[in-house]
């Protein structure tokens, strides 16, 4: 998209009577115009700009601090504590950079988000970077999502998994985020595996919020993009008919179901009202914060 392109999009985003605008890619920070963009969005009345990023440009101190005073959070990629499982994951050296770009970006004092995928490589650990996250300087989120498998990872089928493998990882990992005091949420899971912990479903907090408006380049986008994903990107199985949370749960990735198929999921009789009042008061407090 060219610079004349994305603030055509800004203004038309502008007019929706929001005041939240996600900056995003590719990677936007390797963009020559990406701090006319992120001014343009604040000069259109955007109170809240959220920077998407892989990192590595963050590293350089002058560059992270152009960036940070433009933008009140940064939802930031590291899907390992570890250097060899970081590396690997992101097919770079890369780690030694995320690291001092997280921080820069926790010394800034914007609020700091990591996106952390999980996949087959990631998920035994989970704790173990629950607990670094917990150790590092400043307040971070964790946003957990479950590897997707498209793009690379629809070459690296291997790399995806199984629900069933990775369930006891994952509910360790977010109990020790309560415990912690990490704001969390986690996308991608089916309600049968979050033991607990549903009201931190990234799907079920996105419907307390006024949809997401997608604009990709040229004319690519979406006008709700929850419910597109909703409708377009998951799957569920028969079984789930009989389930108590059909009404608000998503299932998988459909690229999940192609791989591993979807005998894993198993009906649940929990409150679905209880969840979502749990949901509720959860997005209220944290809007609050
Ligand atoms: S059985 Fe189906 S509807 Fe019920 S929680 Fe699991 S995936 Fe969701």
């Amino acid at each position: 998209m060219d610079t004349d392109e994305a603030k055509q999009k800004i203004h038309d985003l502008s007019c929706m009577d929001d005041d939240a605008i996600t900056v995003t890619g590719g990677e936007p920070t390797i963009r020559d115009d990406i701090i006319e963009l992120l001014d343009l969005s604040k000069d259109c009345g955007f109170s809240i700009i959220e920077l998407q990023t892989n990192g590595l440009m963050l590293e350089d101190k002058a560059i992270a601090k152009e960036i940070t005073d433009r933008v009140q959070t940064v939802l930031f990629a590291l899907h390992s504590h570890r250097k060899d499982i970081s590396d690997r994951i992101t097919g770079e050296k890369s780690f030694e950079k995320k690291i001092r770009a997280l921080g820069n970006l926790s010394a800034s004092g914007v609020n700091v988000t990591v996106s952390h995928v999980i996949n087959k490589l990631n998920h035994a650990d989970l704790s173990g970077f629950v607990e670094f996250i917990s150790r590092h300087p400043g307040k971070i989120n964790i946003y957990f999502s479950f590897v997707r498998p498209c793009g690379n990872a629809r070459n690296n089928r291997w790399i995806v998994p199984k629900l069933s493998e990775t369930e006891l990882d994952i509910c360790k990992a977010l109990s020790l985020c309560e415990k912690k005091g990490i704001y969390y949420h986690i996308e991608g899971m089916p309600l049968c595996y979050l033991c607990g912990h549903e009201h931190h479903s990234s799907e079920l907090l996105r419907d307390c919020e006024k949809p997401f408006v997608y604009c990709g380049p040229d004319e690519s986008g979406h006008k709700n993009l929850h419910e597109f994903g909703k409708n377009s990107l998951k799957v569920k199985a028969q079984i789930c008919r009989l389930c108590s949370l059909d009404s608000i749960c998503e299932g998988v990735w459909k690229e999940y179901g192609e791989i591993h198929g979807l005998d894993e999921l198993y009906p649940v009789f929990s409150d679905k009202e209880k969840i979502l009042r749990n949901v509720k008061t959860f997005f209220e407090r944290r809007k609050r914060q």
